[in-house]
């Protein structure tokens, strides 16, 4: 355990996500007194689970499959198991289904995907080969701001160029729709255009972390990550207020007594202008001012009787399922989405969690989770849109729903302040904005006000649950005040 460095420096984080209880957990391990102050009645940001459509189904309401949340090292350092969190892995973690009935598919075992996707297998063993080989090492380097003294710089190097191209080139390096599709429908993970510098960079990661680690599923549901967190940081002594929308920094003041030494918050750019206003330098206001925001999702969560009867075998056993077609047809709906479109078809991304964790099933009522990449601040409905994207890989399936629930961007806004316009990366994957989050500096989580730190994934390493924007945010905090 870290040394009790500063026993009675007071610390105040903003927003309870994963990223906010991995500094607030930071910070305790180092010894200050940390209350973290969340605006919602639950703790965990985008790691909550609810009965969102019937009684006893179990839905995740906002992140479902963690390959991040298996190889953050911070997570990993916590032995978070202790506290009962349990990892649970589907046997195909990712598919992508074609009207043709094939479907390329991507597992840790990777002699699975290259089966899958035929003569196109020894180039995907080519590429996601090496990154599976030096995957701690690489983790290591992209799990932190872009600028930094790499420790491993030839594997960072290898990786750097191939993810400096856009997500197309990458895709047009294979021969047949299986493999382009598969990798095109990882890449749009990133919310983004595809044709784009850098637009590759998500895809290649996310693509060997399932091979290298898998994507898996919290047992339970993934509010067992936030139990985790929250056992952890009790464990130190942190204490956690909810209900409380922060304003401003006086405010916190009044919460804990007398003004935090170190606040931390786990908000979006525009929670930072809200609440630190004036007192930002011009030059970070005017920045956070400028910081763009992407498409959102529109999330639609389903009772089932049963399973989704897919036409593909294959994707019956997969935890994840990309639904969008060809790889031209995914990376054109993206950019139509960026530019407002919002498309006939759009991509969905499914998930099937109850396949592997029972638990959260009642009888033979199945929770499915689902959400459509829409344009920023969309004010349609696309239930229709998504629940035909899923009968077109899967006809009979509309039968089988029991019960629906949808959130759409402005219900996304109300439920976590971060999303803006229903953007859920708080921001968006822009080349510019993937290399410098939110801001090019050297230390991007110091908001330029004494003691004042953003944590949130509108910093390096971006979006996902993995903590590591706290962690950094706290180290960077830490070492000022040493
Ligand atoms: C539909 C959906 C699907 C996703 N799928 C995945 C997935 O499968 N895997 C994955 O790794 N990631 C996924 N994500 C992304 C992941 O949830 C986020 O990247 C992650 O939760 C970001 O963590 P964070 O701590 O930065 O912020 P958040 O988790 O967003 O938490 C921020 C917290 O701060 C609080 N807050 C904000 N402003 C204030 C204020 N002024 N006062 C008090 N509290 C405030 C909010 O209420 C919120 O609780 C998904 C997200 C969504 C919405």
């Amino acid at each position: 355990m870290p040394s009790r460095e500063q026993p009675m420096t007071t610390a105040v984080v903003v927003g309870s996500g994963p990223n906010g209880l991995a500094a607030a957990i930071r910070l305790a391990q180092a010894g200050l007194a940390v209350t973290v102050v969340e605006a919602h009645d639950r703790p965990g940001g985008g790691t909550r689970t609810s009965e969102l459509t019937l009684p006893g189904l179990l839905h995740d309401d906002c992140a479902a499959f963690h390959p991040t949340g298996v190889a953050s090292p911070f997570f990993a350092s916590l032995g978070l198991e202790r506290h009962g969190l349990r990892w649970l892995w589907p046997e195909v973690d990712l598919a992508h289904p074609l009207d043709d009935g094939r479907a390329g598919i991507a597992a840790r075992d990777m002699s699975l995907s290259a089966e899958s996707l035929g003569d196109d297998g020894p180039r995907w063993r080519r590429i996601f080969e090496p990154i599976v080989r030096r995957f701690d090492d690489l983790i290591a380097e992209v799990f932190q701001p872009v600028v930094h003294v790499p420790r491993h710089p030839l594997t960072l190097g290898r990786f750097g160029l191939k993810a400096l191209m856009p997500a197309t080139w990458t895709a047009a390096r294979f021969g047949d729709d299986p493999a382009r599709a598969l990798f095109t429908g990882v890449a749009a993970h990133a919310f983004g255009r595809l044709d784009t510098p850098l637009s590759g960079s998500v895809g290649l990661m996310l693509t060997g972390t399932a091979h290298a680690v898998g994507w898996p599923v919290a047992e339970g549901g993934t509010e067992s990550i936030t139990r985790a967190l929250l056992a952890e940081l009790a464990s130190y002594g942190g204490r956690v207020v909810t209900g409380v929308r922060v304003t401003s920094l006086d405010q916190l003041r009044d919460l804990v007594g007398s003004a935090p030494e170190v606040v931390v918050l786990d908000t979006a750019p525009a929670g930072v202008l809200d609440i630190v206003g004036d007192r930002l330098p011009a030059r970070v206001r005017r920045s956070l001012t400028r910081y763009s925001y992407g498409p959102a999702a529109f999330k639609v969560d389903l009772a089932i009787e049963g399973d989704i009867p897919w036409t593909n075998e294959a994707c019956r056993r997969a935890g994840t399922l990309h639904l969008g077609g060809t790889a031209e047809q995914v990376a054109a709906i993206e950019k139509g989405t960026v530019r407002g479109r919002m498309a006939d078809q759009p991509f969905v991304l499914l998930g099937q969690q109850y396949l592997i964790d029972p638990s959260r099933s009642s009888g033979s009522a199945n929770p499915v989770y689902a959400y459509a990449h829409v344009p920023h601040g969309y004010t349609g409905d696309a239930t229709e849109a998504v629940l035909g994207q899923v009968e077109r890989f899967a006809p009979g399936f509309r039968e089988r729903v029991l019960a629906v629930a949808t959130r759409g961007p402005a219900e996304w806004e109300a439920y976590n302040a971060n999303y803006v316009g229903g953007d859920i990366s708080a921001g968006a994957n822009t080349a510019r904005q993937i290399a410098f989050r939110p801001r090019p500096a050297l230390d991007p989580y110091f908001l330029g006000v004494p003691g004042v730190y953003l944590c949130s994934s509108a910093t390096p390493p971006g979006a996902g649950v993995h903590g590591m924007g706290g962690f950094h945010a706290a180290e960077a905090a830490l070492s000022r005040l040493r």
